[in-house]
C-alpha cells in the first residue's frame, strides 16, 4: 500500500512509502479506500518539521487530514460498501477533559487530543485507511468530486455556529458580513454566509486568478483594497488571513454589536503599533466581541455536509484549482500563487 509520509521534526522528509502496511484494525472497523486528500498550510508546516508528531512508538507519520474515501467494508453496518465518507480529524484526549467528555473535542482544555495526519495519529494520505464509525461522516453520492472540501467546511461551520450563539446574547438581526482572505477557508466562510441570507463582502489582495470570480459567483462583493477603505460597517467579520494588520483592521471595522471571528493562525514575532486605549473604547462602547476558533466537532462536520449539499457543485469543483495524481505527490505540496485548494488524488 502507498502512504505519503514524513519523519516529524525532520525538515523536508516527505516521501512516498510504497510498501506501507495495511491499516491496523485497532484504528477502527470501517475500512475505506482513499479517493483524495486536500492539502493546506498545516501539511506544509509538518513537512517543514515545524509541527507534527508520530503515533506512539512510531518514527514516521502518514500525512493527510482532509479526506474523502469510499467504504470497502464495515462489519458494524453503520455504512454500506460504496458509501462516500470523510474521516473526522480530531479525537478526544484520553483523560478526558470536560469538553472532550461531552464530544466537544474542538474545545479540548488540556491539549492532549490527537489528530489524523498531524498529531500522534496516522493520516488519510494512503490507499486505504480505517476509522471508528462515529468518526466518519457520510456524504451524498453527488459530492464524489468535491467531498474532500468537508474538513475545511467543518471549520467554518463551527465558526458560524459560534458567531450565531454569541449573537443570540441580544436581539440579533445581522445583515452584512465581511470575510478577509479568499483562500479555501475564506471562500467557504463566504459560502456559508450567503447561505444564511447575508450580504457578504470578500476582501483579498488578489486582483488576478480565480478568487475574484469565485466570490462573485457566490453573489458576494469582492474587494482588493485595505479593510479601512471599505464603506461598510459589518455586523459579522470572519478574519481568515492571520495577517496582523488585517486582524487589527477587522477589529476596528466591525459595527455596533458586531462580532469578529478570528480563524487565521499568525506566525508571531512581528510588532505593529496599536492604540490600545482607542480600540478598547470602541469595543466597549459598541458591545463588540472578538473571538478565536479552531477545529470542529461531529456536529459541525454534519452541518458542513449539509452546507456542501446545498452549494453549487460546479462552484465547489472550481474551488479545487489543482488536482495532482499520487505519483506526482511532491507537486501537491508546493503552493503556486493562484492556488485556492490543491488536492492529491488516489486511484
Ligand atoms: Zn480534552
Amino acid at each position: 500500500m502507498r502512504a505519503v509520509s514524513v519523519i516529524p521534526g525532520q525538515e523536508n522528509s516527505l516521501y512516498l512509502d510504497t510498501n506501507a502496511p495495511e491499516p491496523d484494525p485497532d484504528e477502527g472497523p470501517v475500512l475505506v479506500e482513499a479517493i483524495a486528500v486536500g492539502i493546506c498550510g498545516t501539511d506544509r508546516e509538518v513537512i517543514a518539521g515545524e509541527y507534527g508528531e508520530a503515533p506512539p512508538g512510531a518514527k514516521r507519520l502518514i500525512l493527510g487530514h482532509e479526506s474523502l474515501g469510499r467504504v470497502l467494508e464495515d462489519p458494524t453496518r453503520t455504512f454500506a460498501p460504496g458509501d462516500l465518507v470523510a474521516g473526522i480529524v480530531r479525537h478526544p484526549d484520553p483523560v478526558p477533559c470536560p469538553n472532550c467528555a461531552a464530544g466537544e473535542w474542538d474545545m479540548c482544555r488540556n491539549g492532549r487530543f490527537t489528530e489524523h495526519g498531524i498529531k500522534a495519529r496516522h493520516g488519510f494520505a494512503r490507499d486505504r485507511w480505517r476509522v471508528q464509525p462515529d468518526h466518519a461522516i457520510r456524504l451524498a453520492p453527488t459530492l464524489d468530486a468535491v467531498g474532500v472540501l468537508l474538513e475545511p467546511t467543518s471549520v467554518v461551520a463551527k465558526a458560524w455556529e459560534h458567531i450565531e450563539r454569541i449573537g443570540e446574547r441580544a436581539r440579533w438581526t445581522p445583515r452584512t458580513a465581511l470575510v478577509t482572505g479568499a483562500g479555501p477557508i475564506g471562500l467557504l466562510a463566504a459560502l456559508l454566509g450567503v447561505q444564511r441570507g447575508l450580504e457578504v463582502h470578500v476582501l483579498d489582495r488578489a486582483t488576478a486568478g480565480p478568487k475574484p470570480a469565485l466570490a462573485a459567483r457566490l453573489g458576494a462583493v469582492y474587494h482588493h483594497r485595505g479593510v479601512p477603505d471599505l464603506d461598510l460597517e459589518p455586523d459579522v467579520a470572519l478574519e481568515c488571513t492571520g495577517a496582523p494588520t488585517v486582524v487589527l483592521d477587522v477589529m476596528e471595522k466591525i459595527g455596533p454589536n458586531g462580532i469578529a471571528c478570528l480563524t487565521g493562525v499568525s506566525s508571531g514575532g512581528r510588532r505593529i503599533a496599536l492604540d490600545a486605549g482607542h480600540l478598547n473604547r470602541q469595543l466597549v462602547l459598541e458591545n463588540n466581541v472578538i473571538f478565536g476558533t479552531v477545529n470542529a466537532n461531529r456536529r459541525h462536520w454534519r452541518q458542513a455536509a449539509d452546507a456542501l449539499l446545498q452549494a453549487d457543485i460546479r462552484w465547489l469543483d472550481d474551488l479545487i484549482t489543482r488536482r495532482v495524481p499520487l505519483d506526482r505527490y511532491p507537486d501537491a505540496y508546493t503552493s503556486p500563487g493562484n492556488d485556492v485548494k490543491a488536492v492529491l488524488e488516489f486511484g
